[in-house]
């Protein structure tokens, strides 16, 4: 099979991944062999190709990347019994757990020490074909495209993971903090828990899609046009924006007492306890979260803004991203 190989780290200018022909991936008795419709391409996967999580990340070289993919079931192994050939389906970050762990055992499956991420720790989606846990491929929804799909195997389930953590309510307001491949999919979820959504975002683009999507309003960050939320004003934020002032603009418009979840890894700055606020960090979800996301894509309530590239452009497509290029998610199809 064709596959996008990561053989050595490098600036995503030098083109550190190369189309090579390779073996095709044989599945042991529990596993499954998805032939690839799509593959989403997210920031993470740039981060690793560029280096920035050596050495932890990934575990070998070479390495597939990859991680939010969609397919067709094209070979089985022997204790397979709920997939089958010809079965669509898809497989998000986490490839597997382990499955015995306090973290697996209390619906927190993404904590597992032993999680193997797809891939990170093992080959992903930027090829033809790719070797899958069958208990962790989730079939798809038959009225949803491949390339529909592929987004919501990350930026979908990293959302719904984020905006379970807000806790809201109907009538609840929330400040959601970047429209991005994940932000435009918060706002869709964060809508439908009854909440008022306000969205903030720098880019006037990004604005219009948010209220598109189901935001109230949106904003821009104070200073950039004098438009932004009054202090206190929220009872939730959810932070998927790349900034430590994007999580200070989130602590000004909670209102003590209130919850904000962060998406990305940021310094939060001096908690003040006088106010009780609740900060909280989110990564991905579990497989019942992801069956939930694609149930919610099935009933129309949820849809994914993509644009679509051969998987032989994923160095352009992860260049055009380090650019700030893509207006939602890039999804690439071998
Ligand atoms: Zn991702
Ligand atoms: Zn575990």
């Amino acid at each position: 099979m064709k596959a996008a190989l990561l053989e050595q780290t490098g600036p995503i200018e030098s083109k550190p991944l190369t189309l090579r022909e390779v073996a095709d991936p044989t599945p042991s008795a529990t596993q499954i062999v998805i032939k690839v419709g799509a593959c989403g391409v997210c920031r993470s996967n740039l981060h690793m190709v560029e280096g920035d999580w050596l050495p932890n990340t990934p575990a070998s070289f070479p390495i597939i990347p990859g991680h939010e993919v969609v397919g067709t079931v094209s070979s089985v192994g022997s204790a397979v019994t709920h997939l089958k050939v010809g079965d669509r389906v898809g497989v998000q970050p986490i490839w597997k757990t382990c499955g015995v762990c306090e973290y697996c055992f209390s619906g927190r499956e993404q904590l597992c020490r032993q999680r193997q991420i797809t891939g990170e720790t093992l080959d992903g989606g930027y090829a033809e074909y790719m070797l899958a846990e069958s208990a962790y491929a989730y079939p798809l929804p038959d009225n949803l495209s491949f390339e529909e799909a592929a987004p919501l195997f990350c930026p979908g389930i990293t959302a719904y993971g984020s905006v379970s953590k807000a806790h809201l309510t109907p009538g609840q307001k929330v400040a959601v903090l970047g429209v991005g491949g994940v932000g435009h999919m918060v706002i869709q979820m964060a809508a439908l828990t009854g909440a008022g959504v306000y969205a903030v975002t720098r880019s006037s683009v990004h604005q219009g899609v948010a209220e598109e999507l189901g935001a109230v309003a949106s904003y821009s960050p104070k200073g950039s046009g004098g438009n932004n939320l009054t202090d206190n004003a929220m009872d939730a934020a959810i932070v998927f924006a790349p900034s430590d002032a994007s999580v200070a603009e989130a602590m000004r418009v909670v209102k003590p007492g209130g919850r904000i979840v962060l998406g990305v890894a940021q310094n939060v700055g001096l908690l003040d306890i006088g106010d009780e606020r609740t900060v909280v960090g989110s990564v991905l979800g579990n497989r019942q979260q992801m069956r939930d996301v694609l149930d919610l894509a099935a009933a129309g309530k949820l849809r994914s803004v993509h644009a679509d590239y051969p998987l032989a452009e994923a160095n352009e497509v992860l260049a055009m991203l380090k650019a700030g290029q893509v207006k939602a998610r890039a999804v690439l199809v071998p």
